[in-house]
């Protein structure tokens, strides 16, 4: 990594928002590019980072763009996203992550439907579906190969679920809501809207009637929503889409009404400082980042790493950035945690047990969360 990878918080952690497709290794792109003949404007893993990655605040263009140079590799292969998918287990364990909820486009890991895809990318027979099985069996091999040993209780565990781009209607929400519901005895627990925040769902009537039966069948919902676009986003998120949580929302203390309601419901807000540099999102100095206020004001957030493979970063290094130019103590690093296992998608007893587990790990002698 280029940059400092101090380890602030070495104690077991929660992640609730970081991309499958964001956090591909560079060797794994280069080796199956490799394998399946596909050529790479790099050959050596240095080389192809510096393709990959963002160093300097970019627009969403520029930082979209950043997926179509390693995309089109593993997207159809199948032996590449179940490697992706083990390999993402096994980094997380070694960030001492201890339950991490990841998130992906099935469509965009398939093949079959290669229209609104805005890479190069020969048409195949892997369907959104297979790549859904094929996710969850790397994820649960890495599970079972990289459980933490020196404790039963610290293991990790990994849920996923599945991400739909906030484009025109391609029919694709209705199809990630019903992998939902298939797949929801199989890791899957809720559903997600990301991309361009100005294609509200008046425009995209698709999205709303989705989640509208994410709704009816209990699946959960998350939203991308006030990272760039403005408070209304967030307020439609909440409001129409039924978030339970909001995926960055800094912009949301644009609007200190709607920020006051939503601290009144214990909204959680999925705060990725990295990200937030990088993409634009936020100023780039640290000091006067939302999630300051964030914390001063006891709301209930998470810490996350978001697309680590293009950032060049790990979760070390968004907690090191939160612990120095944001002055974040040990203290405040147990609340977020805590915040977040009880924010997360797990069903009821799995999450008290996650609870449980971190009032042990951190010290604090505590029978029940809640
Ligand atoms: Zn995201």
């Amino acid at each position: 990594m280029a940059q400092c990878q101090e380890v602030v918080f070495n104690k077991p952690k929660v992640e609730l928002h970081v991309h499958l497709d964001g956090a591909i290794r560079v060797q794994t792109i280069l080796d199956v590019a490799k394998r399946r003949g596909i050529h790479l404007p790099a050959n050596t893993k240095e080389e192809m980072t510096q393709i990959i990655i963002l160093e300097e605040p970019a627009t969403l263009t520029e930082f979209l763009g950043k997926f179509a140079t390693y995309m089109h590799v593993v997207a159809g292969d199948r032996e590449a996203i179940k490697r992706i998918a083990y390999e993402f287990v096994e980094d997380k364990a070694k960030e001492g992550v201890i339950y991490v909820e990841v998130r992906y486009s099935p469509h965009f890991l398939a093949n079959t439907k290669v229209d609104p895809i805005p890479w190069d990318q020969e048409e195949g027979d892997l369907s959104p579906d297979e790549v859904v099985r094929l996710v969850n069996e790397g994820l649960s091999d890495g599970e079972l190969a990289f459980n933490i040993k020196a404790s039963d209780r610290l293991h990790l565990y990994v849920t996923d679920f599945l991400n739909v781009l906030r484009i025109s209607d391609f029919g694709w929400s209705m199809d990630i809501v019903e992998l939902c519901k298939k797949y929801r005895l199989e890791g899957v627990v809720a559903m997600d809207l990301a991309g361009d925040e100005s294609l509200n769902c008046e425009a995209n009537p698709g999205h709303r009637k989705a989640y509208e039966e994410a709704v009816r069948c209990g699946i959960h919902r998350t939203v991308h929503a006030g990272e760039v676009g403005p408070p209304s986003v967030v307020k439609e998120a909440v409001e129409v889409l039924k978030a339970e949580r909001v995926g960055h929302g800094y912009r949301t203390l644009e609007d200190q009404v709607l920020y006051k309601n939503l601290l009144a419901q214990n909204m959680h807000f999925e705060v990725c400082p990295i990200s937030s540099k990088l993409t634009g999102a936020c100023e780039p100095d640290f000091t006067q980042h939302p999630a300051i206020r964030f914390r001063n004001d006891k709301a209930n957030y998470s810490l996350n790493t978001d697309d680590p493979l293009i950032f060049n970063s790990s979760l070390h290094l968004d907690y090191s950035t939160a612990h120095t130019y944001m002055g974040f103590t040990e203290e405040e690093f147990k609340r977020l945690n805590i915040c977040s296992a009880q924010s997360s998608f797990l069903p009821e007893e799995e999450k008290k047990d996650l609870v449980r587990t971190l009032h042990e790990a951190y010290g604090m002698i505590k029978s029940t969360a809640f």
